[in-house]
């Protein structure tokens, strides 16, 4: 165990860590069920001394030079990328993540650091022409101001680096709340290594439990909240923070479709749809939920997609060189499996897994999936891959496009002209040509529409958006 002491039992506040009165939770190893260390659930006390604390520091930060700022941002990358070996090891106990899949959450979470330091310094605003003799007008990107930033256990270290470091970077403050079950690797180790890079105190607050996220959502001074999770709290925080008239930016569920052509390479579209329903046991937003298949290809792709299930190992990835480790919990399982039984009472057949060990969930295929069936209607959210059979495009296009979710899709032909055609008539925040559902990149903005998401989107210069309020500042040089 490799946790250090000042990480248990503390919250982040001013540049410290601290005490609180607030109740103690164990943070367990997914896979073994182990307590690997105790966590604090913040108090209303607490989160209005931290939120005091971010707005004490904005200005103060804002003001500071960008590159100065910038330099900070360098050295948080370099800490985390040095201190990789040991966010591996917690990422992959209180978070359930196998070796690789934790390596590179931690890769892609060292790049948001180094993008948010050339943030820092990018140009920001515009000078627009004016009617007005002697008038200049800019357009200045000023900081929101106090973010709360409330995120979800899945890709702990990543959800919140891929807003913390852009946002700081762009002279805002953060009150950071990571989920319950995840406030190591999702915030105090991260605090750990922003106070190694000399960020300032106030900069960077974070708040463990689950009560402070709705209290950080009625706080009166903090200015957004940025939020990734499931939809249902999605909904209940856009709802709250509606009458305080406060900036909201949501990352919700999904409900992933793959959509396999006649002319598919087969082989290629099952490699990518096993990837994305079973890497992280499937417990990603972009995960392949729905794999639409037309029928003439469809028996191939069962096959091929259960050849690709089938040699795929789980265990403990704390223990073992595994390719998929534990669910979150049992209580997830359950509900995996309950998905799985109710839509085969009413039709559809396990060809592959179906069962599970404790919290280990063997990657299972269910075919003749229909819409109105819950592993088809709902996000599974487990390493479950069900498929539907379709006689043509339109159809496909109407069962994808059936769906209150608008995430990520995938499109598998050999011909571009017609993958594009079928892309561009998905309602979908990403589509993907020949490639899985569950991509990333820094760089690309990424987000959904429906209810998989709102405001805007997040990543490379749409950070700039999510981020920033637009002002118009004028200057009246004519008037002596
Ligand atoms: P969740 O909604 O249960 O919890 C997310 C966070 O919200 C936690 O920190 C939790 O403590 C906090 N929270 C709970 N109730 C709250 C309230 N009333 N007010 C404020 N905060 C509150 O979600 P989860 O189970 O941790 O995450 C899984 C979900 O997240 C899935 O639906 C998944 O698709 C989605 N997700 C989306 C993205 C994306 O980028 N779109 C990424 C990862 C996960």
């Amino acid at each position: 165990m490799t946790l250090s002491g000042s990480l248990q039992r503390a919250l982040f506040i001013d540049g410290e860590f601290v005490g609180s009165d607030g109740e103690i939770s164990p943070v367990t190893d997914k896979a073994s069920g182990e307590v690997i260390g105790e966590s604090i659930t913040a108090t209303d006390v607490d989160v209005d001394r931290a939120v005091a604390g971010a707005v004490a520091a904005q200005r103060e930060w804002y003001t500071t030079p960008a590159t100065e700022r910038a330099a900070i941002l360098r050295r948080g990358g370099a800490i985390l990328e040095r201190e990789a070996g040991r966010f591996k090891e917690i990422l992959i106990r209180e978070g359930g993540a196998i070796g690789p899949k934790a390596e590179g959450e931690i890769g892609a979470s060292v790049i948001e650091f180094f993008q948010a330091a050339e943030l820092a310094t990018t140009p920001l605003g515009e000078i627009i022409p004016s009617g007005q003799r002697g008038r200049v007008n800019i357009v200045e990107r000023r900081p929101v101001g106090v973010v709360g930033l409330i995120t979800a256990w899945n890709a702990p270290v990543h959800i919140a680096m891929r807003v913390l470091a852009p946002a700081i970077a762009l002279g805002n403050t953060v009150v950071l709340k990571p989920a319950p079950e995840t406030p190591f690797t999702g915030g105090l180790m991260l605090a750990e290594v922003l106070a190694e890079a000399g960020l300032p105190a106030g900069v960077v607050q974070v708040l463990t439990g689950g009560p402070a996220g709705a209290r950080l959502v009625s706080h009166p001074q903090v200015d957004m909240i940025h939020f990734t999770g499931s939809e249902d709290t999605g909904r209940r925080i856009n709802v709250a923070a509606a009458p305080l008239l406060k900036r909201v930016a949501l990352e919700l569920g999904g409900n992933n479709a793959s959509i396999v052509l006649s002319d598919a390479d087969v082989e290629l579209a099952a490699r990518c749809g096993a990837g994305s329903s079973f890497g992280h046991q499937g417990q990603v937003c972009i995960a392949t939920g729905r794999h639409i298949v037309l029928a003439d290809v469809a028996a191939d792709y069962v096959a091929a997609l259960s050849a690709e299930a089938a040699k795929l190992t789980v265990g403990d990835p704390y223990t073992a060189a595994v390719d998929l480790g534990p669910m979150l919990s049992q209580r997830q399982v359950d509900k995996a499996l309950a998905m799985v039984s109710s839509s085969v009472e009413l039709g559809a057949r396990v060809v592959e897994g179906g069962t599970a060990d404790g919290v280990f969930l063997r990657p299972t295929v269910v075919d003749q999936v229909r819409p109105g069936m819950v592993l088809h209607d709902e996000e599974v959210f487990a390493p479950i891959a069900p498929v539907t059979v379709v006689d043509s495009v339109d159809e496909a296009l109407k069962i994808v496009n059936g769906t209150r979710f608008g995430l990520s899709t995938a499109v598998f032909s050999r011909d571009l002209d017609t993958a594009w055609s079928v892309a561009d008539q998905v309602r979908s925040g990403m589509v993907h040509v020949n490639d899985g559902t569950a991509l990333h990149e820094s760089q690309v903005p990424f987000g959904g529409t429906a209810a998989s998401g709102l405001g805007d989107d997040l990543g490379g210069r749409a950070n700039i958006d999510l981020l920033t309020e637009r002002r118009w500042t004028s200057l009246q040089r004519n008037v002596l």
